[in-house]
């Protein structure tokens, strides 16, 4: 890979990630992931520089994948020609139609589109991205590592994804920025950059607790898995706010962790969430 593409993917993954955490947890490590950005920026070409802070300016990604032939910042599908230039590497390509630039991904993980349901009620809030067979009322594994290959592999097993190992790995390169437990018994780890489909989520619980962080005072107990394609990115900020704002709250927690059944987690879940994920 174009070692200057390989910089704007850090730089693009820190600034998302300096987003989430305004989104779920306030000013923690806000100050360092500033200081990475402004460094990491700061060593990028000069023309590609400013090209990066005119699209971060407009709160739009700098660098996008290509997805399937097509740019998955703005959709459209690119010239087989400019394909084959990004992925050959040699320079830095832009996006003909929205400026952004591009790198191409050998293979990701894919969501699976899910069938047509049958014809009825449109679904709102959570219902839209889960389902009852994602419910774990009691994670088997204890650690952050085990429990992300417990959920990715289910998610896998019930049809939404295909890939699971490539979500491990991307969900721990993820963590290991900066750890997703919020506070608060919730963990929220996650794969952005996910091929096709909508973004989908699995909830599992420990009732023993799992040390997810070492910043974290007390255990992680809940734990929701999303994987988030690049069409959804700007709801996911939304999500993980509703997520973290629902779960600040001790009744709700409990109320959740009280639950046994994958069933009885899927009803309590939709109810907690149903102001703050809309
Ligand atoms: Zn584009």
């Amino acid at each position: 890979m174009h070692p200057v593409v390989n910089q704007l993917i850090q730089l693009e993954e820190l600034i998302l990630i300096r987003d989430e955490q305004k989104f779920m947890s306030g000013d923690a490590h806000l100050d360092n992931l500033n200081a990475a950005i402004k460094g990491m920026t700061a060593k990028l070409p000069r023309d590609i520089r400013e090209h990066a802070e005119k699209l971060t300016n407009k709160q739009q990604s700098a660098i996008v994948p290509i997805a399937e032939q097509v740019c998955s910042g703005c959709g459209m599908t690119l010239p087989i020609s400019l394909v084959q230039a990004v992925r050959l590497a040699r320079e830095v390509h832009s996006c003909p139609n929205c400026a952004r630039m591009l790198y191409f991904v050998e293979s990701a993980a894919k969501r699976i589109a899910s069938k047509r349901r049958r014809t009825g009620r449109q679904k709102g809030g959570i219902a839209r991205f889960s389902a009852p067979s994602l419910m774990i009322p009691e994670l088997s594994s204890a650690s952050v590592e085990d429990v992300i290959a417990e959920m990715a592999s289910k998610m896998e097993a019930e049809g939404f994804v295909e890939g699971s190992d490539k979500l491990v790995e991307a969900a721990l390169q993820r963590e290991a920025i900066v750890s997703t437990a919020v506070g608060h018994e919730l963990a929220v780890p996650h794969v952005r950059g996910v091929e096709g489909g909508g973004l989908a989520l699995a909830v599992g619980l420990s009732s023993k607790g799992i040390q997810w962080d070492g910043d974290c005072d007390q255990p992680t107990r809940i734990v929701v898995f999303i994987v988030i394609p690049t069409a959804a990115s700007a709801f996911y900020l939304k999500l993980l706010a509703g997520l973290a704002e629902t779960f600040s709250d001790a009744d709700a927690r409990k109320t959740l962790l009280d639950e046994k059944g994958a069933e009885g987690l899927w009803k309590a879940l939709q109810k907690l969430t149903r102001k703050t994920v809309k």
